[in-house]
């Protein structure tokens, strides 16, 4: 639709970054304008309030996923909580570990952040291998919370990352 096409033709492509055989896509210009940025707060809330009624509380991840969070939380009137890599977060956590292409990674959220009366819908700007956002849904699978689902704002379609992960709502498909 128009709304979306809007924000991707805003996003810039950007070859061998942060590494060699990457195409990164920037976000960025989504938050430094201000119409575009009301824009995205807009397509996301329609989005989960399509897709995800009675959401009370949105997860993000590390760090894009702030971003995105944080321009829809308050237009839907729900929470918003940070899941992160592993040692920033104060208190009590909940962790959980991942494989990477080389290696294992650790994300963790705050045990006092969600409870057993939250319906989490967890959100990132772009899913690829879908590695992270399944190491995000194992997380919030080992609270007390429920999960309905995952946002993102953008797919890589031919990567098939949302296989496997349950509710998996993208807009803007590459
Ligand atoms: P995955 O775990 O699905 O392979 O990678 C998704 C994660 O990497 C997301 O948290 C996302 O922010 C980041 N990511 C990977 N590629 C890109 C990209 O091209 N652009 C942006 N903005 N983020 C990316």
């Amino acid at each position: 639709e128009e709304k979306l096409k809007v924000l991707n033709d805003c996003m810039t492509d950007h070859p061998d970054f942060p590494k060699p055989g990457i195409i990164f896509k920037n976000i960025m210009p989504l938050f430094s304008d201000p119409e575009r940025l009301a824009l995205l707060g807009e397509v996301l809330e329609e989005s989960i309030r399509k897709n995800f009624p009675g959401c009370t509380k949105l997860v993000g991840l590390e760090s894009r996923g702030f971003l995105m969070g944080m321009a829809v939380a308050s237009r839907l009137g729900v929470g918003f909580v940070p899941i992160r890599k592993k040692g920033k977060l104060p208190g009590e956590v909940v962790r959980q570990e991942y494989t990477l292409e080389y290696g294992t990674d650790i994300v963790e959220i705050e045990k006092c952040s969600l409870t057993a009366s939250d319906k989490v819908v967890l959100i990132d700007d772009l899913i690829a291998t879908g590695g992270t956002m399944k190491a995000a849904v194992k997380l919030i699978g080992s609270t007390d919370a429920a999960l309905l689902g995952a946002l993102c704002l953008i797919e890589i379609d031919f990567l098939k990352g949302k296989e496997g992960i349950e509710n998996f709502v993208s807009l803007i498909h590459v």
